[in-house]
């Protein structure tokens, strides 16, 4: 048996991260068993869909190094793999799970549906439909769906228990009279994803169905169908929800989700699959940083685990890290292209490489880091100019000392600069940080950065003095604080 998984987003916004992780599952587990990947966009909730959608689904799992076998653009056997380009086939079983006594055609208004619905709440109870045109005469029904519309419910047995063995969840049963009586195919032939899922993972011929957890609860009307058409129902795996800090499905309320949101904050591609692969799934060991083709050597759905793996953005900075200093200086000079302004000289950009490869928690971070280099105009804070521990007229005097010193410096060396700056403190009988800490921030206007020495060597000895004569008029003009 070739094995045969599938990813099946619904095109209703951008690519999100916990889809991501839910396709990585089904890409190593297709991967790893020389296995088939089709990716099948699921847009019968045609109220939901979200222009773009697909172009984002593509471009996030390109970028993130996935490939698979069959889908929209790549074509395959089962052509088309967009659902709303398939509804005669939704149709035709919707018909023929009608004349199996699985399903029943229901003439209900949307009027008295709302009613049934107002009269239930009313009465505290569950609003659900209640079964009026189960009761119509078989013939009678199939003789008024000629003229008259109607949706397809699913005819859901009064009676019984329904059970899956998920290779998550384990055994999991659902007692029937819980079951609604769900729509299949609604009034303008559209299916719901009910019976679509059902009907593409049995004609697609699925293998194994992997897919988020949110999907467990709709799982026993899916084995109905499954059932009612006589076909045998492959082994599901519901996998963790990706949450967020509060434990609640990660959404836009924790902050970014999309995989364009990482892509532009500077997130390597090879950190985030790493990153996503270890939400709901370890290794059983200590390591814990993994290619992508380790992965596919390394996962193992059966240490796929029930609960929900957190969102934890600094695990993620650590990883992209881990990542960012793997690359070789070129390398990384080549992932920061995307984030440079044109004007930025590539020259001195690949030369401060290797004074933020070691820092730098993501492209943009890294980017930021050496913005002091090519503009004059960073940002003057006076107090943090001035910090805690000393006076302003104090300050000052260590920024003109450190000028006169620097001034003198020929070569313009890290070493000379090193040397010299260390001599001030010594005079001052400051801490070599307390004495520096006032030139890093008129050099670059932060109190952190890429090593000093180095810093002030490649901005030049020109545009080190300038900054320095501007902080210390600011000082001057400034009076005392
Ligand atoms: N279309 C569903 C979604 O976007 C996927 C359902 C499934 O994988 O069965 O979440």
């Amino acid at each position: 048996m070739t094995v045969r998984v599938r990813f099946a987003p619904s095109p209703t916004g951008s690519l999100h991260i916990g889809s991501v992780r839910t396709t990585l599952y089904n890409y190593f587990f297709a991967r790893q068993n020389g296995g088939k990947l089709i990716l099948r966009i699921e847009d019968t909730d045609q109220d939901r869909l979200v222009a773009g959608a697909i172009d984002s689904i593509y471009d996030g799992l390109a970028w993130l190094g996935m490939k698979w076998d069959e889908g929209p653009r790549e074509g395959g056997p089962h052509a088309p793999y967009i659902q709303s380009e398939r509804l005669p086939l939704y149709q035709k079983h919707a018909q023929q799970l009608v004349d199996v006594g699985g399903a029943y055609f229901c003439f209900c208004s949307k009027e008295r549906l709302a009613a049934l619905r107002a009269q239930q709440a009313a009465r505290k109870e569950i609003t659900r439909y209640d079964g009026l045109c189960r009761r119509i005469d078989p013939k009678e029904a199939a003789d008024r769906a000629k003229t008259e519309s109607h949706v397809v419910r699913q005819k859901v047995p009064d009676d019984g228990i329904i059970a899956l063995d998920d290779l998550v969840y384990g055994h999991v049963e659902w007692p029937l009279s819980a079951l609604e009586d769900q729509v299949l195919l609604k009034s303008d032939g559209f299916p719901t994803y009910h019976l679509a899922v059902v009907v593409d993972d049995h004609v697609m011929g699925i293998t194994h169905v992997l897919r988020g957890e949110d999907w467990l609860p709709s799982t026993p009307k899916h084995l109905l169908i499954w059932r009612a058409f006589g076909w045998t129902i492959p082994p599901h795996a519901h996998v963790p929800n990706v949450l967020g800090p509060d434990g609640k499905k990660l959404s836009k309320r924790h902050g970014a989700t999309k995989v364009e949101e990482f892509r532009a904050q500077g997130y390597l591609p090879a950190a985030m699959v790493n990153y996503l692969a270890l939400i709901g799934w370890a290794s059983g060991t200590e390591e814990e940083v993994f290619s992508l083709d380790e992965l596919i050597q390394r996962w193992r759905i059966d240490h796929v685990h029930r609960a929900g793996g957190k969102w934890d953005r600094a695990r993620l900075d650590w990883f992209n890290g881990v990542y960012i200093r793997k690359l070789t200086p070129d390398g990384l000079l080549t992932e920061l292209e995307p984030f440079l302004p044109p004007e930025w000289d590539r020259a001195v950009v690949r030369k401060a490489i290797p004074l933020i490869q070691e820092r730098m928690r993501t492209l943009v971070e890294g980017r930021d880091m050496i913005a002091f280099l090519f503009s004059d105009q960073v940002p003057l804070d006076r107090s943090v100019l001035v910090g805690k521990k000393h006076q302003p007229e104090e300050i000052e005097r260590a920024l003109s000392q450190s000028a006169v010193v620097l001034r003198y410096l020929d070569p313009f060396t890290s070493s000379g600069i090193e040397h010299g700056l260390r001599g001030i403190a010594d005079d001052l009988d400051w801490k070599v940080k307390d004495a520096t800490e006032p030139i890093r921030v008129a050099v670059t206007g932060k109190t952190e950065g890429p090593p000093l020495w180095e810093s002030l060597e490649l901005l030049g000895k020109e545009k080190t003095l300038a900054r320095i004569e501007r902080a210390e008029e600011l000082l001057n003009g400034g009076g005392p604080s």
